[in-house]
């Protein structure tokens, strides 16, 4: 019973692309705001209006989607990368790279515009980070990405609005 829920934890935190930080090597990042940015606070009723359930889950409940169930992981046209709760730029084309875990990844943010916070809800902390604007929890920030920043920002795709880029 014990052997079976341990190796169900390890069957999720694999599946959440969490593997390759095993050892404490979580990235420390002190974010700041962008200056000046206007806040979005709404009430979880007001989330729900405009959220979809999925969306909700995610970016209000902390959630995470499945692997390669985003088409967004698959996506690489020239664009921008918006948060799905209030619009604001979060990543662009040029800082995505296909990392194979199935998740939308990106080694560069937009400065500012995201947030970072310990996250505990595992058996090992893990970097959370979500929107600087509304709050909205986009995804988990982990050092095993390529250069020049070692970062892997490992992002839900139905967090973000891609905005493809007029030719
Ligand atoms: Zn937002």
């Amino acid at each position: 019973m014990k052997r079976r829920l341990f190796l169900g934890l390890l069957g999720s935190a694999g599946a959440a692309g969490l593997m390759p930080s095993v050892g404490w090597g979580f990235p420390r990042l002190s974010l700041e705001a962008a200056p000046g940015l206007d806040r979005l606070e709404l009430s979880r009723d007001e989330w729900r209006e405009r959220l979809t359930p999925e969306q909700f889950e995610i970016l209000r409940d902390h959630g995470t989607e499945p692997p390669f169930s985003s088409p967004l992981d698959k996506e690489w046209r020239e664009g921008e990368y918006r948060c799905a709760g209030c619009d604001l730029l979060l990543f662009e084309s040029a800082m995505k790279y296909d990392s194979g875990t199935g998740w939308p990844s990106y080694f560069e943010h937009v400065e500012g515009h995201l947030l970072s916070q310990l996250d505990f809800s595992l058996i090992w902390p893990r970097r959370e980070y979500h929107c600087a604007r509304c709050g909205g929890h986009q995804g988990h920030v982990f050092n095993d990405g390529p250069e020049p920043t070692g970062l892997r920002w490992c992002n839900n795709g139905l967090a973000l609005k891609f905005v493809p880029a007029t030719a």
